[in-house]
């Protein structure tokens, strides 16, 4: 990904692609002080950019460190980031880490760098793909207790059980894997929340106390409420799966991802699922949604 030509916005300036280093005594690569945001850009317009600046602030701000930009100035450089590199259908990669001045567990000292990145990365909407499902192994690995690892931070260390957890589930033939909590409670997948319909028609979601409280999924959340879904955040146990219809993913690389299977439960994408899958990506192309009837 280093190799190509383009340009990065890296600590305050626009400078070639393949220029864009850190040294390898900085802190982030030995003690995993990095937060980062994964943006898309539709069309040309980023979708809720300030909402992932912000994001990206308090992450760096739950790891003890700040930023030392502004969230405005953060949507500005982005801004240009997409604009020099003419991105029309794209993904943006803003990451913030500790520097190389101080090497042991302590890094007060270090300088707090922020770089961010962007690539054409088209999204191809074809619902009758996606409505075939994908498939999802059981993971290898829980996602920590809030008192064990800052999980509300978008923190690059957080992501090392994920990586785990997809390669074994890619190497068995899955395409990604639903990980539990420490409870043993269904969280998430490895980059994406997770939603089920029962056979009511509600969509049940577990409630996101120890994993990110996604933005697609809070917009998910308010398109499925103006269509009258009902919306149950709640504790969900794995062996509750099977009384669920349709099982879907959220996130900004995955959007609206319906899911077939996982491990011995399987579901079948319906109605719902295709429902949210075209109510999203009218959403982030900036339509209106056409008025609708709201029981
Ligand atoms: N959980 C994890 C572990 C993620 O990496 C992501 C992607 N950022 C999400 C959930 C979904 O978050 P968002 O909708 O804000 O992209």
């Amino acid at each position: 990904f280093d190799d190509r030509d383009g340009t990065i916005w890296h600590d305050g300036e626009m400078i070639p692609w393949r220029d864009s280093k850190v040294h390898v005594l900085s802190h982030a690569l030995h003690y995993g002080s990095s937060v980062f945001e994964g943006i898309r850009v539709y069309g040309g317009k980023i979708f809720k950019l300030t909402e992932h600046s912000q994001r990206l602030v308090e992450s760096a701000k739950i790891l003890g460190f700040k930023i030392p930009y502004t969230v405005e100035e953060i949507d500005a450089a982005t801004q240009k980031v997409v604009d020099e590199n003419n991105i029309v259908d794209g993904y943006i990669r803003p990451v913030a880490w500790r520097g190389s001045e101080m090497m042991g567990v302590s890094a007060q000292k270090n300088t707090i760098h922020l770089a961010i990145a962007a690539w054409e990365w088209p999204s191809y909407f074809d619902p009758e793909a996606r409505m075939k499902g994908i498939r999802l192994d059981n993971a290898i690995y829980r996602r920590p207790n809030p008192e064990t690892a800052p999980s509300r931070s978008k923190a690059a260390g957080l992501y090392m059980i994920c990586t785990l957890s997809k390669h074994a589930a890619e190497d068995r033939g899955y395409h990604d894997a639903m990980m539990l909590d420490w409870r043993g409670q269904v969280a998430e997948a490895t980059g994406a929340n997770i939603f089920f319909v029962n056979k009511a028609g509600e969509i049940h979601t577990p409630t996101p106390d120890c994993f990110l409280d996604g933005i697609t999924r809070r917009t998910v959340i308010g398109l499925a409420k103006d269509r009258g879904y009902k919306i149950v955040e709640r504790v969900i146990m794995p062996d509750e799966l099977g009384d669920f219809e349709e099982c879907f993913l959220t996130g900004t690389a995955a959007e609206v991802t319906p899911v077939a299977e996982i491990g011995e439960y399987k579901f079948t994408p319906g109605d719902i699922s295709r429902q949210l899958v075209e109510d999203y990506d009218r959403t982030v192309r900036g339509q209106a949604l056409e008025k609708v009837n709201v029981a």
